[in-house]
């Protein structure tokens, strides 16, 4: 074991390219190591063990209600908010969209795929989500509301506290893709009454790609999932829930990620709030530091889990040459923002150092054009 860690470690201090991204992301020598493992079989009672252990731990994790079920994928992030709309919005159901960039819109896209009448809210970029987004809405006509906590292609935090309030008035069932905020904000399903909760393995998880979770409601299980007809053979959280009762999952599952995941929440259990208030320092220090060397941040409010930058050059070519030049791999952005903005990510194994490193080659670049 201590032969494998110093191994990672000697290849980390090798490897000079970092990771800045919102996932894949660096991970840990921990998550490393059991990478590096043969993998078990995984129906046996071994894994099934396993697999009721990270149940509970997630439950635990994210505050869900006694009764609300966790049901585990292998797909990235985009399958488990299909698999989310499939299994907990009714054909005859009215469906709200929160649409403030890319993963937005993809909620928009799953819903026109499945056929389903929504209505997509629309947050223009630089905006900041508040009620008035809403005003025109008859809500009390609507029966689920679909949001993305964090609006990665943005780095918008939206306010959950106001859309819990919103949609508790209106009796909207709430969904929420926590994907890149679970471990990075404040996610609470008790407290921000969600009905829906989605996770994936590698944001602030920081673990290979490839699993997802969904955490569900009592009241979401019972008033829809259970009611719903069956509308996919992979993505049928019913079999999933009930092979999950003895542990197991109704097809192979991404068994390395889930090992890696048990691992993840143990520490997450023990070190979450630690881990965050670490976070919070550095993000904290980083975003003075970038206003202080005269970087623009956009005004809205921004989620710990990334820092985007408005660039005057071309935010494009500025990721390339932080790639090519400095071997630092911030996020582009896509469509409009492409060659506008570069996001800067906060997650994953990143330490003071290499945000250190990334501020100087940031100011060499901007010096240089
Ligand atoms: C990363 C992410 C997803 C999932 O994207 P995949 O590429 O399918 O993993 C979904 N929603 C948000 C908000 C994300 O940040």
């Amino acid at each position: 074991m201590n032969e494998l860690s110093t191994m990672s470690q000697r290849k980390r201090a090798k490897n000079k390219m970092r990771l800045f991204t919102v996932g894949p992301v660096e991970m840990y020598p921990e998550t490393l190591e059991i990478a590096s493992k043969q993998l078990p079989y995984f129906r046996t009672d071994e894994f099934s063990d396993i697999m009721k252990e990270n149940k509970a731990m997630l439950l635990q994790c994210v505050n869900a209600d006694e009764g609300a079920h966790a049901i585990f994928l292998t797909c990235s992030g985009s399958g488990a908010m299909e698999a989310t709309v499939l299994n907990c919005c009714l054909k005859s159901d009215r469906v709200l969209v929160i649409n403030g960039g890319g993963f937005g819109k993809r909620f928009c896209e799953i819903c026109e795929i499945h056929n389903l009448d929504y209505s997509s809210v629309d947050v223009p970029f630089g905006e900041k989500l508040d009620a008035s987004h809403l005003e025109k809405y008859n809500l009390c006509e609507y029966d689920v509301m679909l949001v993305n906590m964090h609006e990665t292609s943005t780095g918008q935090l939206y306010d959950i506290d106001m859309l819990r309030d919103i949609c508790e008035k209106n009796n909207i069932f709430l969904v929420v893709d926590a994907i890149s905020s679970f471990g990075a904000d404040d996610v609470d399903m008790k407290n921000q009454k969600v009905d829906a909760l989605i996770m994936s393995s590698q944001k602030a998880l920081a673990l290979a790609p490839g699993l997802s979770m969904v955490v569900i409601s009592k009241k979401m299980w019972q008033e829809r999932v259970l009611i719903n007809e069956k509308k996919s053979l992979y993505f049928d959280f019913i079999s999933c829930d009930e092979n999950l009762l003895r542990g197991q999952t109704p097809f192979t599952p991404a068994v390395r990620i889930l090992i890696e995941l048990n691992q993840r929440l143990k520490q997450y259990i023990f070190n979450l709030a630690d881990e965050k208030y670490k976070r919070a320092n550095l993000v904290k220090w980083f975003r003075t530091e970038l206003v202080r060397k005269s970087f623009i941040i956009p005004s809205y409010p921004l989620s710990q889990s990334l820092t985007p930058v408005l660039l005057e050059q071309d935010a494009y070519q500025f990721y390339t040459r932080l790639r090519n030049e400095f071997e630092l791999t911030v996020t582009p952005c896509g469509g409009e923002l492409k060659n506008k903005m570069i996001r800067i990510g906060h997650l994953g194994n990143l330490e003071k150092m290499d945000y250190e490193r990334l501020l100087n080659a940031m100011e060499e670049i901007r010096g240089c054009i």
